[in-house]
């Protein structure tokens, strides 16, 4: 779907059974997420007819911030999209249908949909349960976390245990086990996980099982057969309904801001949900707002009278608010950080952490290099979500189309630069497909699953893994020349120094002491795998001429 232009009123775009039609907005604009969905299902249809994408107060302030909610709980947080929304007076996108999904092999598709079903549900051997146990963080292991990054051990758990940890915990799983092994940058990559916010003490306090306990019921997406996501409840906040909160949500309001409070958290994910905004931009801005108050530069005059230290999760539950309304400072604040230090001034550019404009998510580049690389050159920069081969460098995750290529191109050691660049093309171009395909991104952690099987059974082209894999590259090369478009060249895409390891991001404790990483190095190695160009990101004329993109990107080759 293509919006273009804007409408002259708030609006909804109505699509059903293929036919289009705009309707008024009236009233909904203004309104909340969870409102919107309501009166959008009660009008359009039940949770199985009609499926809802909506911004909330942010986008429509134009908060550059903001976020498009699917079907009420699933945030598509990243670059701003509800600012998009917002600009062109688009409140939400209401899709209905009633027609069947043609399938080329439907017996087929029914049989393989069922074989990966049985295999998420069947029962754990007992080897796959003690991994399953294992693979859950305990206050006491926190020497083995620490060293097995110092070393770059790799522990693959077996498939059938990690599928049983991500159906009971998902990504909530790994919160205090990142905080303590250096995988999640805190305090404004500043911080040292395990010296500040020890396993223990603190990192334990928000980690899955804590959250566990607020659940009060399972989420998936579809039927899927592995349901990682929740809702809670928190009585204390009378929060009701909410979506539970993930790994992202948990370091970046939690540990990042020095706040063990799993309730708090919970209000300030709920604030970002109900709001619209993105949860990793919020959280990392209000980060840069404690450092900027720690060293003088922000007061609470500044902030509407809160004085934003570390640790304070009230005053970072005020401020989510405040940047999800546009009212007050929050007005400068959801900006994100890049423009939040423009309007301070005073220095406070110096510890922006972002790339062009960019926060990166909560996997650290000193922990995992290869996220670093997806940080800064994948076409939308800061995101951990964008495609990488982090999963391999760090815990030896498979490759997703183990027929397209060989291993020794795919696997890389988790210290070093070798051979990196090549893997790092090779799962972000899988990573595409797999967008492209509508498969979830956890399947390529928790064990493959046959995806030319299941494309051929659903649609009949008979692609093999390598053509998938083709797709996937003409997919990132569409969204890398959508860049050269606008005139973005790839030496926009600046890391901040604490991504490298260098200056105050030099650590001097933990497992990632001394720990410095060659990122352009390692971005270049990437390039030259894609045949970009390092200093213009145009592709090779002979590459684009291999996958049939020479006419479509005629004045962006090399
Ligand atoms: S599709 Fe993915 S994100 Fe959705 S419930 Fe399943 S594993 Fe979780």
């Amino acid at each position: 779907v293509v919006v273009r232009g804007k409408a002259a009123v708030p609006t909804l775009l109505v699509i059903r059974d293929g036919e289009i039609t705009f309707e008024p907005a009236g009233e909904l604009w203004g309104r909340e997420i969870p409102e919107t969905f309501d009166a959008l299902k009660t009008k359009f249809g039940g949770k199985r007819d009609v499926g809802v994408s909506a911004i909330g107060p942010a986008g429509e302030k134009l908060q550059r911030i903001a976020s498009v909610m699917n079907d009420r709980y699933h945030a598509f947080g990243r670059q701003g999209f509800g600012a998009i929304y917002g600009s062109k007076n688009l409140k939400a996108i209401v899709v209905s249908g009633t027609r069947d999904i043609p399938i080329a092999k439907p017996d087929e598709f029914k049989k393989i949909c069922k074989a990966i079903t049985d295999e998420y549900k069947k029962d754990l051997s007992i080897v796959a349960r003690f991994f399953a146990y294992m693979g859950k963080p305990k206050g006491w292991l926190g020497w083995m976390y620490r060293l097995m990054t110092r070393l770059g051990m790799k522990v693959q758990a077996p498939t059938a245990a990690m599928r049983r940890m991500w159906s009971q915990r998902g990504t909530t799983a790994a919160v205090a086990l990142s905080v303590e092994n250096g995988d999640a940058p805190i305090k404004n990559w500043m911080g040292v996980g395990s010296r500040d916010f020890p396993l223990a003490k603190k990192g334990m306090k928000i980690d899955g099982k804590v959250v566990d306990k607020y659940i009060t019921k399972k989420l998936s997406c579809g039927d899927c057969p592995m349901p990682c996501k929740g809702i809670v409840k928190v009585k204390s906040r009378n929060l009701t309904d909410v979506r539970r909160p993930d790994y992202e949500t948990i370091v970046g309001f939690g540990a990042n801001l020095v706040n063990d409070d799993i309730e708090l958290v919970t209000a300030c994910h709920d604030a970002c949900n109900r709001l619209g905004i993105d949860a990793v931009s919020s959280s990392a801005t209000l980060a840069w707002v404690c450092e900027a108050t720690e060293k003088g530069i922000l007061t609470a005059a500044d902030l509407d009278g809160i004085e934003m230290t570390w640790g304070n999760g009230e005053g970072a539950l005020l401020l989510t608010i405040k940047m999800g309304t546009g009212e007050g400072c929050g007005a400068w604040l959801g900006s994100g950080v890049q423009r939040a230090a423009e309007h301070v001034g005073k220095g406070s550019d110096d510890f922006a952490v972002h790339i062009h404009g960019g926060e990166p998510a909560y996997h650290d580049s000193r922990f995992t290099s290869l996220m670093g690389v997806t940080y800064i050159a994948d076409p939308t920069p800061g995101r951990h979500t964008a495609g990488s081969a982090s999963w391999n460098e760090t815990f030896g995750a498979g490759f997703s189309l183990p027929n397209a290529a060989e291993k020794k191109d795919w696997n890389v050691k988790w210290k070093g630069t070798e051979g990196k660049g090549k893997a790092q093309a090779l799962h972000s171009n899988a990573h595409q497909a797999m967008n492209g395909l509508g498969l979830c991104m956890f399947t390529m952690l928790t064990g493959r699953l046959p995806w030319a099987d299941l494309l051929d059974a659903a649609t009949g082209w008979g692609m093999s893994d390598a053509d998938i894999l083709v797709c996937g590259e003409r997919i990132q090369n569409l969204r890398a020349a959508f860049n050269r478009r606008e005139g973005i060249v790839p030496a926009d895409f600046k890391p901040h120094r604490r991504m490298l390891g260098e200056g105050d991001g030099h650590l001097e404790a933990g497992p990632l002491k001394g720990i410095r990483v060659p990122l352009p190095v390692l971005r270049d190695d990437y390039y030259g795998s894609m045949k970009w160009n390092t200093t213009s990101g145009h592709l090779a004329k002979s590459r684009a001429t291999e996958l049939g993109m020479a006419d479509i990107l005629d004045g962006y080759l090399d």
